[in-house]
């Protein structure tokens, strides 16, 4: 095994350029805004302990979160409920699709935050009075996270609410249940438009950094979430992060992350740093396949893996 590189002088668009090559995947389709995606978008940031931003070519390209906003509505979730969210929500693995209409058999509670059926009710505890309201703490949650003032796509948030079958039928399931108390429609509303929410690479490894760091934003220095509920939230990335796809992530990347469908993936390796990676064609799992073979580089050459790290590496390097 080689030495792990130094972060601080890592060539992104050199690994970038590796991957480039690739052409496996298919865009989602599920709305016409993520059809349109270009195929072509690859890019790549990372944040450091210090703040310190590194970022490869096109990582400043706008792309709607999707699912890769499920960590931090989780984390928004245990804040305002004071950890009664968990009371709430699963934290097992599924083995199925992010949006498979199922539920814990004995408790009617979804199977965990990362899965649709997860992300309605995280976005529901959220404190706020009504959608509007709730909508925009997410926002500012998020913000927080981001370190700058995130803004929606109403157009993706309306295509989501409309194209959200699936989505539907699980918040109704979830209202028969008594698991969901808002209306299955507001419950559907307010997550669309947090998976509307727009981002870049940058940003979203801000995000990332913002939950490896313990809940503090290493760009703001502000305290977003404290160390225990970012821990919660690491861990249940790490376990059900990317879907029915979560074991053979853990063993060949080995961070932390969330995927998602606009093709982003968020990873958040504890105590070293933050990082996304974006390229829209997916893989069965909805997995970025251009985004795995970056995580994968990046893992291997800044010796990221959280069960096997080699002497001298990123975790080593000071902060601030
Ligand atoms: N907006 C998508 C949905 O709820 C997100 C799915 C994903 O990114 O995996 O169907």
């Amino acid at each position: 095994m080689s030495p792990a590189t130094d972060p601080r002088t890592y060539d992104l668009d050199a690994v970038r350029r590796r991957v480039l090559p690739e052409r496996g995947g298919a865009v989602d389709d599920s709305i016409p805004q993520l059809a349109d995606a270009d195929p072509e978008l690859c890019g790549l940031a990372l944040v450091l302990a210090d703040g310190s931003t590194h970022a490869s070519t096109q990582s400043d390209v706008p792309f709607s979160v999707q699912s890769a906003v499920k960590p931090f509505l989780f984390a928004l979730a245990l804040l305002d409920t004071g950890g009664q969210a968990l009371d709430r929500i699963g934290i097992e693995p599924t083995g199925e699709a992010f949006d498979a209409i199922k539920l814990e058999t004995s408790t009617g509670r979804p199977p965990n935050p990362m899965v649709n059926a997860g992300a309605l009710l995280t976005a529901a505890l959220v404190d706020g009075g009504d959608t509007d309201a709730r909508t925009d703490r997410i926002l500012r949650g998020l913000s927080a996270f981001a370190g700058r003032d995130l803004e929606i796509d109403e157009g993706v948030a309306r295509s989501e609410h409309l194209c959200g079958d699936r989505n539907h039928a699980l918040a109704h399931l979830m209202r028969a249940e008594g698991t969901l108390t808002v209306s299955a429609d507001d419950a559907v509303a307010v997550y669309a438009r947090a998976c509307a929410v727009l981002v870049d690479a940058r940003t979203l490894a801000v995000m990332a950094a913002t939950l490896a760091f313990g809940g503090t934003n290493p760009v703001t220095g502000d305290v977003v979430v404290p160390p225990d509920v970012a821990r919660d939230v690491v861990s249940v990335m790490a376990t059900c992060g990317v879907y029915d796809g979560s074991g053979r992530w853990m063993r060949s990347v080995g961070v932390p992350a969330k995927s998602s469908v606009s093709g982003a993936i968020a990873l958040s390796a504890p105590g070293v740093l933050g990082a996304a990676v974006v390229s829209p064609p997916l893989d069965e799992q909805g997995t970025s396949v251009r985004g795995r073979l970056l995580a994968e580089h990046l893992s291997d050459d800044l010796d990221l893996h959280v069960f096997g790290r080699r002497a001298g590496s990123a975790a080593d390097l000071p902060a601030g």
